[in-house]
């Protein structure tokens, strides 16, 4: 079993979804399809749940209103029989009906995340119909029947293979079969979803879940480059990541890929391939257990960090205060991304500020709080084991006119991190990209 994951843009119209199609069949092996709800919509259902939540039904129904019609018009395009346009048609009014309805009663999240998950549940059943329009033996099975997250929001890997596996008897014959990305039940049984990006996380599940031989990932770029091509110039992509690479880059910024989606096939040895629907043969990326000796891969970047640095004029680093800091940062769910400590502070960086004045008034307690705020984390990948000579030379030479807040090496033998201001990251993504990879 192959799993084949496509993103919003690779079914963001009628022709790409025919591309889509035409992707899976040619593959010819038994399939798992996880497909992301068309580009756009995601936004516009976080916009009419935004509308809601400030009780403006009549902007909520504009956007469900133009978006009914948009879709209304991709069925009209897509399929070319009377009964499968009829039958989507009828699917897309149930489906909108649906979203109307949430704009009479009390909104809460619970009735957001039912709005968000529509977007999947449209643009898997547009695709299923279209195969089954087109002789294709392909069946819908619900992410809501199989995929949960437990009490933690953490996946349930067990839970999600026995239900899987069961359905999958229940649905025995079938070459093609197709799920939502992004959406799921939480422990409660409720409907949720993985964050955004999530149905990369998705397919990386179910690919672990089904012990497949490979998960796909088809986007819109022809694997992961080695710089944000967003961002920086004469980006290449780069043809082998290893897992923990892809891991460090994916969680440090790389768009490409859902912050958490690399763990569940790293553990289970699956190899993931990063494919651009646009250009099928392109060769892409392909990540595995390689790793390439003392090669620098790629940069990432992420934005929106704030930086926190406690001082004391006491021994700070007494044994149990980093405990206590840490206890702070952990009774408010808020995780850090990199630390730095010397004899007399400690600073942390933080991408998740909805804490942040609490955290600093108990931090207070223990010395003198500092904040900066608007900063971004660059992230060097690579093999960078201690006894590799010379890397750390060449990447803070690329950083030379920058001013860097913190640097963190160590925590892992894959990466080397600095804190900077976001004002100045092009200049630094540019000027690693034309130091180590010759731009
Ligand atoms: P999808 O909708 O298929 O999930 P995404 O938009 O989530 O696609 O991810 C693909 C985009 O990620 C690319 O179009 C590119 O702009 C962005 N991106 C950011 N960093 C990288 C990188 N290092 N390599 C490739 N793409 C990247
Ligand atoms: N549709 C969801 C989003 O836009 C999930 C995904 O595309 O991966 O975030
Ligand atoms: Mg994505």
């Amino acid at each position: 079993m192959k799993v084949m994951k496509f993103g919003g843009t690779s079914v963001g119209s009628p022709e790409r979804m025919k591309s889509v199609s035409s992707l899976i069949t040619q593959s010819g092996e038994p399939t798992f399809v996880v497909l992301s709800a068309m580009s756009g919509t995601t936004n516009s259902l976080i916009e009419i749940s935004d509308y809601l939540y400030k009780k403006n039904p009549e902007g909520a129904n504009e956007i469900i209103n133009s978006l009914e019609n948009k879709y209304l018009k991709h069925a009209d395009e897509l399929y070319t029989t009377d009964e499968y346009k009829q039958k989507t048609k009828e699917f897309l009014k149930e489906e909108f009906n649906l979203l109307r309805s949430s704009t009479k009663d009390l909104f809460t999240s619970f009735e957001e995340k039912c709005i968000v998950a529509q977007g999947e549940i449209i643009s898997t059943t547009m695709v299923v119909n279209y195969l089954n329009e087109i002789g294709i033996k392909a069946v819908l099975l619900n992410a809501l029947d199989f995929m949960r997250t437990d009490k933690n929001s953490e996946p349930d890997p067990q839970y999600i293979k026995e239900k899987l596996e069961e359905l999958m008897v229940a649905n025995e014959g079938y070459q093609i079969y197709i799920t939502q990305g992004f959406i799921c039940r939480n422990a409660y049984g409720e409907i949720d979803n993985l964050l955004r990006g999530g149905s990369d996380y998705t397919a990386s599940l179910i690919g672990a879940a089904l012990n497949a031989e490979e998960i796909d990932i088809w986007t819109d770029i022809d694997g992961m480059h080695n710089n944000d091509p967003r961002v920086v110039d004469k980006t290449e992509a780069v043809k082998q990541l290893n897992f923990e690479e892809a891991a460090e880059l994916a969680y440090f910024g790389a768009k490409i890929l859902h912050p958490t989606c690399v763990q569940p096939a790293k553990y289970a040895s699956i190899p993931v391939r990063l494919k651009n629907t646009m250009s099928p043969d392109a060769e892409g990326t392909i990540i595995n257990n390689v790793l390439v000796k003392g090669k620098i891969k790629a940069v990432a970047a992420k934005d929106n960090i704030t930086a926190i640095k406690i001082k004391s004029s006491r021994m700070l680093l007494a044994t149990g205060f980093l405990r206590k800091v840490f206890e702070i940062f952990e009774s408010y769910q808020t995780p850090i991304d990199m630390i730095t400590t010397s004899e007399v502070g400690v600073s942390m960086s933080i991408d998740n500020d909805s804490h942040l004045t609490d955290i600093v008034d108990e931090l207070k307690k223990y010395g003198t709080v500092t904040v900066d705020t608007d900063m971004c984390i660059i992230c060097v990948v690579g093999d960078l084991d201690w006894s590799n000579l010379g890397f750390e030379t060449i990447v803070l030479d690329a950083l030379k006119d920058i001013p860097v807040r913190m640097i963190s090496y160590g925590g892992s033998n894959y990466n080397i991190s600095f804190l900077i201001k976001e004002i100045d990251k092009k200049q630094a993504l540019q000027n690693l990209s034309n130091v180590l990879f010759n731009n």
